[in-house]
């Protein structure tokens, strides 16, 4: 699930795949390598475990060649290490691939008893001896018949020594584009890897081989039936991949949120009659009002967004509203039920088990709708319609920015859907207005920033923290401590604040302290007794939201403005991120690529 980047053209190869594979490097891996052609159809392969850095380093300055094709690895088959990276060979082919091979074992026996000899433990290594076993003359014959006997995901770039003018790239279940330049041509599994040289970039669908030569391509299925496609112009260019004298991706992106959110906003709010217009829902008036239910699902930060969109569009539009893991609806044979809207949301358009609950549900005849950071990719096309984000590439593995645009995306959904019920225009007015002063307002928690950063750097010396909400505060809660989690590591667990009692309170005391978020809401009152209940207890108690309500409760404040009520959750996730990033950076911790994660999970 980790990165491929391939080059065909009269330049060396050799510098634009290391580049572009450090442009992937924010997606997490664990080893690199790149196998490029020489002038006489040589294969030369360099790859190592660890950083693109360290494989740049130790690349010779006459190792040259093109076409070439790169690799970051995320192990799934055989632990990191040289041997495992790819790209595998066999012969003159040389392959990278992305995915996994379900049935590597029962392949691997079959070759291996035909005197096949493994040099590596990755199911991945496969693809290089069944391709070598196919016709010699036509490499886009080989790939695809070694595709054919091969159950799994990929996202599979190859190049032979006999067939120098050409590179195959194959894509089923792991995304693959190519890139358009001028007598030369790109692939890769994400618009960073070549955002530099081209913005002209044509996306396979699942189950489609394209033989990329300089001059062009040719795309067809696997049963070799040709497919036309259309190219697209990307919006993103090569310093949204820049971190723009942040010391972090993730500091720059918490800090574009204010830009974000108007992008969000903008065009879409309609003041005459106090709705949000989204062109792309492709829903009319009737069909909205059809609605019974709304099921959003989604998977980590994007579940969590959609918790607190569940809650804005029960709160406004008055439709039952829920929020559930895709991972797990996917798998629970869901009951597809007439008038239900589902709601897929995806920052990168590829997380695999999202891809596979909306799969499941339009395969059941339901109707389910994106939401969607990146233009043109697989779940936004597999849907009936949707939202764009607009929030720009998210480089930083954790999720910021597109966490709150995602809420407020759902904000606009919940205004829209409940002018066509029941909301009056003065409260569709408040509402708006309420919209438009987000941005201003984060602005202002992001002032502050200092302040939390020095709570964050002696909050970072706890074990862990308890997060706590009620209603509007839950999901806030719950992404809160998702976000500290993720990038502190520290240990980090979200209760609703009505919960404590029947359990979890048994934990509190002087070494475990609590984030509490206290919107200022009607739940005030009841906030403020849990408070008492954990203060009593000797429990450190660090309040999030509005100055005056929590008063002598708190023992460190947050301040965050007030908005509407609806619309406060979306302002009180801002000052968790920073408390996240800044207990990392106390840490030492890699803050833009944790441990363990991998940006857009495009397995299982
Ligand atoms: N399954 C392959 C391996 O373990 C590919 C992993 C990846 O997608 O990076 O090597």
């Amino acid at each position: 699930m980790c990165g491929i980047v391939a080059y065909i053209g009269s330049r060396d190869s050799v510098p634009i795949l290391l580049e572009g594979l450090a442009r992937l490097e924010y997606r997490g891996y664990d080893s690199a390598g790149v196998a490029v052609l020489g002038r006489g159809g040589d294969l030369r392969v360099r790859k190592a475990r660890g950083r693109v850095g360290e494989l740049t380093h130790d690349v010779p300055a006459r190792f040259k060649g093109s076409p070439g094709i790169g690799h970051t690895r995320w192990a799934t088959h055989g632990e990191p290490s040289d041997a495992n990276a790819h790209p595998h060979t066999c012969g003159p082919i040389a392959i990278v691939h992305n995915g996994i091979i379900e049935n590597a074992n029962e392949l691997r026996g079959k070759l291996a008893a035909g005197g096949a000899e493994f040099l590596s433990e990755t199911d991945s290594e496969l693809f290089a001896h069944l391709i070598a076993a196919g016709p010699a003359d036509d490499l886009e014959e080989a790939v695809r018949a070694a595709l054919k006997q091969v159950v799994g995901t990929y996202g599979l770039a190859v190049l032979d020594g006999r067939s120098p003018d050409r590179i195959v790239v194959a894509r089923n279940g792991s995304p693959v584009l190519l890139g358009i330049g001028d007598k030369e041509m790109f692939a890769a599994s994400d618009v960073a890897a070549i955002v530099r040289y081209t913005r002209q970039v044509v996306h396979l669908d699942d189950g489609e081989i394209a033989t990329v030569m300089a001059d062009g391509f040719r795309t067809s299925t696997l049963d070799a039936r040709r497919t036309t496609k259309q190219a697209a112009v990307i919006d993103a260019d090569a310093a949204s991949y820049d971190a723009d004298g942040h010391v972090h991706f993730m500091h720059k992106e918490i800090h574009e949120q204010p830009q974000v959110i108007e992008r969000v906003l903008r065009g879409r709010l309609d003041d005459r009659f106090a709705t949000a217009h989204l062109g792309g829902l492709n829903l009319d008036p009737r069909e909205a009002r059809a609605i019974r239910r709304v099921k959003i699902l989604g998977c980590g930060s994007a579940y969590y967004s959609g918790l607190l969109g569940a809650q804005l569009i029960e709160e406004l539009a008055r439709v039952p509203a829920d929020a559930e893991p895709a991972s797990e609806f996917r798998y629970r044979s869901p009951v597809i039920e007439d008038g239900t809207l589902y709601v897929a949301v995806s920052q990168s358009g590829e997380t695999y088990d999202t891809l596979a609950a909306v799969q499941e549900v339009r395969r059941k005849g339901g109707r389910v709708i994106g939401v969607v950071n990146t233009v043109g990719s697989t779940i936004a096309r597999e849907c009936d319609g949707g939202m764009y984000l607009h929030a720009g590439p998210e480089v930083s593995v954790t999720s910021t920015k597109t966490f709150t645009a995602t809420a407020t995306v759902f904000a606009l959904l919940a205004l829209h859907l409940a002018r066509i019920r029941d909301l009056s225009p003065a409260d569709g007015q408040r509402i708006s207005a309420g919209l438009r002063r987000l941005p201003g307002q984060i602005a202002e928690i992001l002032s502050r920033e200092e302040e939390i950063a020095a709570l964050a750097k002696d909050m970072a010396r706890y074990p862990g923290m308890f997060f706590i909400g009620r209603v509007r505060g839950w999901s806030v809660a719950r992404e809160g401590a998702q976000k500290l989690k993720e990038v502190s590591y520290l240990h980090a667990e979200a209760y609703p604040a009505s919960e404590l009692k029947h359990g979890p309170l048994a934990l509190v005391g002087p070494d475990l302290p609590t984030v509490a978020i206290v919107p200022g809401d009607e739940l005030l009152e009841k906030n403020l007794g849990t408070l008492g209940e954990i203060r009593a207890r000797q429990g450190r108690v660090v309040v999030v939201g509005p100055a005056a309500p929590a008063g002598g409760l708190a023992d460190d404040l947050v301040e965050v403005p007030r908005n509407e009520p609806e619309l406060d959750p979306i302002l009180l996730s801002v000052p968790l991120q920073l408390l996240a990033y800044h207990a990392a950076v106390a840490l030492g911790n890699d803050v833009d690529k944790p441990r363990n994660l991998a940006k857009s999970v495009t397995v299982e």
